[in-house]
C-alpha cells in the first residue's frame, strides 16, 4: 500500500521521489492498517506524527502539496506536510491577497 497520492489518472514524475512511496504499512491489534498520513484524530497531525516525520524529508514536499492544493484536499490527509485545516488557511490566505 502506498501513500503517495494514486486517485490521479496521471502519475506526475514526483511521484517517483516520494518519500512515502516505500513506507510499510502495518496493521494494529484490531487488524487495521495506520496511515499516519490519513490519520483518525487530529492530536496525529500534529508536527511530531510519523506521517509529518516523512513529509519533512522529502524532496517533492513542494509539489505534494501544490497538488494537494489544486485537487482541494481540505478535508483531510498530510500532503507536502501540511495538515487539512493549514491548507484551507493558505487558500484562504491566497483567496484574500
Ligand atoms: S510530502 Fe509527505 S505525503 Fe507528500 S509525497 Fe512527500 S512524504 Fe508523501
Amino acid at each position: 500500500m502506498k501513500h503517495q497520492p494514486d486517485t490521479v489518472s496521471k502519475v506526475d514524475d514526483w511521484h517517483e521521489q516520494a518519500q512515502c512511496r516505500d513506507y510499510k504499512f502495518q496493521r494494529d491489534d484490531k487488524g487495521e492498517v495506520f496511515n499516519p498520513w490519513f490519520p483518525k484524530t487530529g492530536k496525529a497531525q500534529d508536527v511530531t506524527s510519523e506521517g509529518m516525520k516523512y513529509c519533512a524529508a522529502c524532496p517533492v514536499a513542494l509539489d505534494c502539496l501544490v497538488w494537494a492544493l489544486e485537487k482541494r484536499e481540505l478535508k483531510d490527509g498530510i500532503y507536502g506536510g501540511t495538515t487539512p485545516s493549514q491548507r484551507r488557511a493558505m487558500l484562504k490566505k491566497k483567496k484574500a491577497a
